[in-house]
């Protein structure tokens, strides 16, 4: 039977795709899992998601090279300059800031790096809580809309090319960007470098556990091709012990994406048998999720509090320490 949710068009990226190696072990010894569709603007690109056989990492490959990646960031994005109302509210931060306000040595100011701030409230809040703020972001639309907004002007580019002293933060965040960028390992390097001795990272991910392996190619947790990878706790553990850091406490919020992926499956499906196998014209228009109603949203809590206290729901917040000289 034909696979409803091929959209018949095999990777069209040529030259503006690129293969590339385990991000995690170096190995290029990997088992495809399953096509990627664009999940947020239907298009004709299709992407291969892979697991590494060596050591469990789940990415893209072949994934859109750096400049190709970064027009899958449309408009209409949740975090883009033109849909700053879609941002995440500043709950969504709240076990972040508590982490670092209880870290914060009594009364000094603290210093804190928010890498790919976006369109998110944190630095703000920090600010009001009487940090010193910094950020980094490779959109220019946001780095101007932050600075409009909030005063604060973030770096415009990738935290390795700011050239920032070492040893000149108390704290950085990396909040739902550490799954988009290209080199997770040297971006986390750089993060680790930019710390003082024994400061402390605030991290936010997606969590590839149960309901992604139940999910699949449905799973919303994976926003392919804009997610380059998708971490489990094993693999992003890893990551952060080989460079520099060491994992003192992990958080699950009862996040689940059962029902919502459902539905994204649904209006995609509705989608192609309107428009027949690719329809041009569809082409831009983002798929938003719709709320779920109410008694569904709520319906799916047990599950999400059922996961979250199995370390297995499909979102943690990781902190993190700078590992001391052995
Ligand atoms: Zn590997």
């Amino acid at each position: 039977m034909a696979d409803p949710f091929n959209f018949s068009n095999p990777l069209v990226l040529g030259e503006q795709s690129e293969y590339v190696p385990c991000a995690l072990c170096g190995a290029r010894d990997e088992e495809s899992l399953f096509p990627a569709l664009d999940k947020m603007f239907p298009g004709p690109e299709r992407f291969s998601a892979v697991r590494c056989r060596r050591c469990g990492l789940v990415y893209l490959n072949p994934r859109p090279a750096r400049e190709a990646h970064a027009a899958f960031y449309g408009g209409g994005y949740y975090c883009s300059a033109d849909n700053a109302a879609r941002a995440q509210p500043l709950e969504h931060y709240r076990p972040v800031i508590e982490f670092l306000e209880a870290e914060r040595k009594s009364g000094a100011p603290g210093r804190v790096l928010d890498i790919g701030t976006g369109n998110s409230p944190f630095l703000p809040r920090m600010r009001e809580l009487g940090w010193q703020v910094g950020g980094t972001e490779v959109d220019a639309d946001l780095v101007d809309l932050f600075s409009k907004r909030h005063q604060i002007e973030l770096y415009h580019g990738e935290l390795e090319d700011a050239g920032l002293a070492g040893g000149s933060f108390d704290a950085v965040t990396v909040m739902g960007v550490l799954e988009h960028v290209p080199n997770p390992r040297s971006l986390l390097e750089e993060a680790c470098r930019v710390l003082r001795p024994d400061g402390v990272m605030g991290l936010w991910c997606f969590n590839r556990s149960i309901e992604a392996d139940l999910l699949g190619r449905f799973w919303l947790g994976f926003d392919t091709p804009r997610h380059l990878y998708s971490f489990s706790r094993r693999t992003l553990e890893r990551l952060l012990k080989e460079t520099g850091f060491v994992v003192e406490k992990l958080l699950f919020p009862p996040v689940n994406y059962l029902f919502y992926s459902g539905v994204w499956a649904a209006v995609r499906l509705r989608r192609r048998f309107r428009g027949g196998v690719h329809d041009p014209s569809d082409s831009g228009q983002p798929v938003y999720v719709p709320t779920l109603p109410f008694l569904l949203e709520k319906a799916s809590l047990p599950l999400g509090i059922l996961l979250a206290k199995m370390g297995r729901s499909s979102n943690m917040y990781v902190f993190a320490r700078k590992r001391g000289p052995t």
